[in-house]
């Protein structure tokens, strides 16, 4: 098993790296704009969604705001007419967005396969930051829904916090020298993976970077 020789379990990261996240969240603000003010520039509103979404859930990531908070916080900033709206009105909004980009979650191409022929092999889990409750609900609609999930809300710390590597492999039983991350984001995959003494592969869909770790660009190179 090329990459994963000597490997007693393996970590996927979910968003991006299982599921094509980026693609249902830009496909999801496309159809939502169009709904809310079919005159707002739609490729500009995907561009400034993007921006929104990754600062406010870094914020997140980082302990300075709450899970629902930083969703509030993107729509504010996003639409002059919610800039001053209540929290159940901002809520409102962004389930009927997120209905939108729900509707659009899919597989990332040989994704699933990949995880349940190496579960098949070896203990196989999710690591991921974000919220448990949604990210069980991508795994059902991969058709993956027995993999152990280990999700940021639930763990001491989000990655790349060392201690969110370190429950994980403590929950799968392996030692963190033997366990392999896989997962598309170069600090909490691959780089805060390492420095908790994992392995790591990094899942590379197309950015130009160099990464510390092995790189691939199709998961089932993991197979071969
Ligand atoms: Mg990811």
């Amino acid at each position: 098993m090329g990459l994963l020789s000597g490997a007693d379990a393996v970590l996927f990261d979910l968003d991006d790296t299982l599921l094509d996240y980026s693609t249902a969240r830009d496909t999801g603000i496309r159809a939502w704009v169009l709904e809310v003010d079919a005159a707002r520039h739609a490729g500009d509103a995907v561009r400034v969604w993007r921006e929104l979404e990754e600062h406010h859930f870094r914020r997140y990531s980082a302990g300075e705001v709450s899970f629902d908070e930083q969703r509030r916080a993107r729509l504010r900033a996003f639409w002059p007419h919610l800039s001053e709206a209540a929290d159940d009105e901002l809520d409102r909004a962004f389930s009927a967005y997120f209905a939108h980009t729900e509707a659009a979650w899919s597989p990332v191409p040989g994704a699933v396969e990949t995880v349940k022929a190496l579960a098949a092999k070896l203990p196989v889990g999710v690591l991921t930051n974000g919220n448990a409750d949604l990210q069980a609900r991508k795994l059902r609609v991969l058709g993956i829904p027995d993999v152990p999930l280990f999700a940021s809300s639930e763990l001491p710390a989000p990655k790349p916090d060392v201690r969110a590597y370190e429950a994980a492999c403590t929950e799968m039983g392996s030692a963190p020298r033997r366990t392999v991350m896989v997962g598309d984001d170069l600090t909490n995959d691959v780089e805060g993976a390492m420095l908790a003494g994992l392995r790591a592969v990094w899942f590379n869909r197309g950015a130009a970077c160099t990464s510390p770790a092995p790189v691939i660009s199709d998961l089932r190179e993991l197979l071969a």
